[in-house]
Formats: structure tokens, sequence, C-alpha cells
């Protein structure tokens, strides 16, 4: 079958921006590791998203017969490439910031953990890295709580202050392992409150007041 969309990128400012990696974090809120009965980790736990697996429009098809959860997220854009980058300096290589949902097959994740697997195949799958347009990174998003509604039910929220390892410390760790590529996405990890989305469900992604992404579950 041949792929409809090649263009993998994302909207800033109204610019294309070419994505290169997803990255993603794992139990980066205390709270949220809790619920998934694990224990917080003394260094951040990075795992790969394919690039094939961004979504940024608003309606999306999930895999039938399988149980996908919502995982709500802030999503960092690089606009600077670099390595060994230091904390101090992290946020300068920040071209913006998103929210997005690393969507999970919590099933097939389940089975992968209990056999000491890589987690791949339940984390990255058509539409499984899902993100909204991206503010500037001075857009206040740092202070303010984000959200996530389902069917107009607020599931998640969370605040950037909750992270066990903020956004630059993510950089510093990561870019000190791997170089980072301007068009790179960071998936900074969710807050409590993951759960299953359905077929015909809507999804609500906002700040504050503001809602950034209005998402049909086709
Ligand atoms: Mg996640």
């Amino acid at each position: 079958m041949p792929i409809k969309n090649d263009n993998f990128s994302v909207v800033l400012d109204n610019n294309q921006i070419a994505v290169r990696n997803i990255y993603a974090v794992g139990r980066n809120y205390p709270a949220h590791a809790k619920e998934m009965g694990s224990a917080v980790n003394n260094e951040p736990i990075f795992f790969q998203k394919s690039l094939t697996s961004l979504h940024t429009d608003s309606k999306i098809m999930i895999p039938r017969e399988r149980n996908i959860h919502h995982e709500l997220e802030v999503v960092v854009l690089v606009g600077t490439p670099g390595e060994f980058i230091d904390e101090s300096t992290a946020i300068e290589h920040v071209a913006g910031l998103a929210l997005g949902l690393d969507l999970t097959d919590r099933d097939l994740q389940d089975t992968l953990k209990e056999q000491s697997l890589p987690w791949f195949l339940s984390k990255s799958f058509k539409g499984s890295a899902v993100v909204s347009e991206f503010m500037m990174k001075t857009d206040g998003l740092c202070e303010k709580e984000f959200w996530l509604k389902r069917n107009e039910v607020i599931v998640q929220r969370g605040k950037m202050d909750q992270m066990v390892f903020p956004i630059t410390k993510l950089i510093e760790y990561l870019s000190a392992r791997m170089p980072l590529l301007k068009g790179d996405l960071i998936f900074t990890g969710t807050p409590q409150g993951v759960g299953p989305i359905e077929q015909g469900d809507n999804l609500e992604l906002g700040i504050a007041q503001e809602t950034l992404m209005d998402i049909e579950v086709a």
C-alpha cells in the first residue's frame, strides 16, 4: 500500500519544521510512576518512537481491538543542534513547546515488560506520536496547568514543575549520549491519569483556558 503522507513535519509560528527523531521519556512524574506500579528512576528513561508514528491531524485512526492508552505530554522541539549540552544553556536549544499524546498499546507494553523486552512496538505504531502546533517557548507553558479532556471530561492534568527531570536536565542527559538535531522532538513524560481511548472519542488538549488541539478518534 502506498504511503499517503510522507511529509513528517510540525508547525511552529506558521512555519513547517521537518521532524528528524522522536524521543520520549518514561516515568517522569512521580504520581504516574506510582499508578504504573513503578519506582521513579534516579536517571531518566529514554525510548524512541518512529518518525512515521508522527500525527498532527485532527482526526486519528487507532489500531482496532487493541487497548490504546492516552499519555498527555509536553513535547519539546529542538531548534539548535548540539551535543554535550549543559543544563544551564539547554533552553537555548529549544525552539518551541507543544502538547502531545504518547499513545501506547498498554497490553502489549505489559507483555513486553514482563518478558524484559523492548517496548518498541507498544509505543511506535502509525499515529502514536500526536502533537499539536508548537508555541514559542516563552509563551508561558511552564507556569500553567495543561490538561486532556476525553469526551469533555478532564482525565489528565499536570504542570511542568512536577517533572522528576526538568526539560533542561533531559536535554543535558540525552545530548551527552546522542547528538540532538534541529527538528528532534522529545516527549517529556506523562502525569497521572492515563487510560484507554476508543473509536468515537473526542480528545481535547489544552493549557489553562486555551485549547491547543481537538481530535476525533476514528
Ligand atoms: Mg509517555
